[in-house]
């Protein structure tokens, strides 16, 4: 079945239309949809059990199949089998009337619009209107809309009222590659498919399949490297090997063929080259790069295969399986028994963290191939580097035989003396040293102020504020509630608005600060109002005072519509009694306006 096209050119009485692969051996039924099993298990549920749903929604990026998939769902739903008696089934015959006319795409029941095309309220009007009718000769009326995502809002609120009430011969099959751009409100109605990208195995055996029908041998490698560049996508995969099937010279599609066709660099050649970085030879990694480049390999995708390999070395050093198993070509298996085994995990780490920097650098250069010489120079001699981890140990090593036996060299580093001390946390590395290692010391760090302890949780929480932490500074002030405060330690219940880290952060900081250590716990206990709690509550009070006070009262009783609003000094009683200091009277502020 796979190949049900096949015969059609083989009978070549006459010249036959050349059709991309992509096309021909686009699947009609579920057997040839690979990959995709969730979906075609969930299916074959719905349709043995009855239950199927008014609408499906594809998803998954482009080139995985869901205009296919939609096709064969089509079928599936309209069927009627070779004896014309059949109902839905999972398997469309593909001989029946509606299997055939749906596979030549002219079936009147089947409707296929590509939304990104016709976006308009109107289109939809148009579907919506035919809804109303029931089937031609088909069981079901199926839409098919792709890309449904770029319809505009009315489309869909005018699809939506078809989708809450759908006559029951209708059936939708709406497929996209950007799914949050869908309303919640159309999936909600959907039953939803996510298609997956297809594993690279799977479609380096459906590429096989695909060349012998062709009647062209292909070497495995050559489809490896199909089935790697086309990342998930059988279409994508399919329409390479559609050019390399076409560059081929012979009936053999080899893997030098495809390499040149992707600008891809030999295999090989470049775990040569990544052993000749690591072994510390930039000239013969030089020499090994121009040679790609004369091949025609593109920069950019040396260094993307160099992080790969990279990537699989680190992979197969932390799991042995791996690196023995079957899941690696057997020259990466060798090269990772060899090579891998010498390189240590923070080298392969640091030579990968490279790799990135120097593709974005490769990007960016004027001359992209003068810029991977850059980067493969650096990594070599980075290669001669010893791990950050073992710096680091011979350097606190030589600060102790230093302050143990060696007579302290006078002033820091002067004269062209190795001088090696450790003090605190001032370690400068002289790389510009021809000696290993020279460590000197600097000058002692200068005393710092701490910050006085705080006495009160409200004098803690404006220290946050002096220190410009302004964002910790407003959570302190209105998501947590104090449940215990003293020197030191700080027992606090926070609301769901403050962030997790809250009390690591203010314990750090306040350590930084007051140079003390700070416990900061975390309560289940209810404890104080915060303190922008106790200052709304602080202020309505006063207002409230202010509010019965006999002068304040006459204003409001004089102007019925008046209404306090805001209070800035406390008035003082005699301010009142007397009657004489305008100024302070005129800190309450009337609004009269309602
Ligand atoms: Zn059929």
């Amino acid at each position: 079945m796979l190949f049900a096209d096949m015969t059609e050119t083989e009978t070549n009485a006459a010249p036959v239309a050349y059709r991309v692969l992509a096309r021909k051996y686009r699947p009609t039924n579920f057997d040839e949809l690979i990959g995709q099993d969730v979906l075609v298990r969930t299916l074959t549920n719905a349709i043995e059990s009855g239950r199927l749903a008014q609408a499906y929604m594809l998803t998954g990026v482009r080139g995985v199949g869901k205009t296919t998939t939609a096709r064969i769902i089509a079928r599936s739903l309209n069927c009627i089998g070779a004896d014309g008696k059949g109902g839905p089934t999972i398997k469309p015959c593909g001989v029946c009337p509606n299997c055939e006319a749906i596979t030549q795409d002219r079936h009147v029941d089947v409707l296929e619009m590509d939304a990104a095309s016709r976006t308009g309220v109107d289109d939809i009007r148009d579907i919506i209107d035919g809804v109303r009718y029931g089937p031609v000769s088909a069981r079901y009326k199926v839409y098919i809309i792709d890309e449904v995502h770029m319809l505009s809002k009315n489309a869909f609120n005018a699809l939506l009222k078809t989708l809450e009430e759908p006559p029951p011969h209708t059936k939708f099959v709406f497929a996209t590659t950007e799914i949050r751009k869908v309303p919640v409100t159309v999936l909600s109605r959907c039953q939803r498919f996510d298609l997956r990208r297809v594993d690279a195995e799977l479609l380096q055996a459906h590429f096989k399949r695909v060349s012998l029908a062709e009647k062209m041998e292909t070497e495995d490698e050559a489809l490896a490297l199909i089935a790697r560049a086309a990342d998930g996508s059988v279409r994508d995969g399919l329409s390479l090997l559609d050019q390399a099937i076409a560059r081929a010279e012979t009936k053999t599609v080899t893997a030098d063929d495809v390499r040149a066709m992707l600008g891809l660099a030999d295999r090989a050649q470049l775990i040569t080259l990544f052993e000749a970085l690591h072994v510390g030879t930039p000239a013969k990694a030089l020499d090994i790069a121009s040679e790609l480049r004369a091949l025609g390999a593109d920069p950019l995708v040396i260094l993307h295969d160099l992080a790969d390999i990279a990537h699989t070395l680190t992979r197969a050093k932390i799991s042995p399986q791996l690196a023995q198993g079957q899941a690696l070509p057997e020259l990466e298996r060798n090269v990772a028994q060899t090579l891998g085994a010498k390189l240590s995990l923070p080298a392969l780490t640091r030579t990968w963290q490279m790799l990135l920097k120097g593709m974005s650098e490769v990007q960016q250069a004027p001359d992209s191939h003068q810029a991977l010489e850059m980067v493969l120079i650096r990594l070599s001699y980075a290669a001669d580097l010893p791990p950050p981890g073992d710096l680091i140990k011979k350097i606190q090593e030589s600060g102790i035989a230093d302050h143990a036996s060696a007579p302290r060299p006078n002033g820091g580093g002067g004269g062209g003396t190795q001088a090696m001390r450790v003090t605190g946390s001032n370690l400068a590395v002289a790389a510009s040293s021809p000696q290993p290692i020279a460590v000197r010391a600097q000058a002692p760090a200068p005393e710092v102020n701490y910050a006085a302890m705080p006495e009160t949780f409200q004098a803690l929480v404006n220290l946050f504020e002096e220190k410009k932490e302004i964002t910790l500074y407003s959570h302190l002030y209105s998501e947590v509630h104090l449940v215990k405060f003293a020197q030191g330690s700080l027992e606090i219940r926070v609301t769901d608005r403050a962030p997790q880290n809250l009390a690591g952060k203010v314990s750090q900081l306040l350590g930084e600060w007051t140079g003390k250590r700070w416990v900061v716990t975390l309560s289940k206990e209810v404890g104080a109002p915060t303190l922008s709690e106790s200052m709304k509550a602080h202020k309505a009070a006063r207002m409230h005072n202010a509010e019965n006070h006999p002068l304040v009262r006459a204003v409001l009783a004089t102007f019925p519509d008046a209404k306090l609003t805001a209070l800035r000094t406390k008035v003082k009683e005699e301010v009142i009694d007397t009657a004489s200091k305008d100024a302070d009277v005129s800190e309450l502020s009337f609004n009269d306006e309602e």
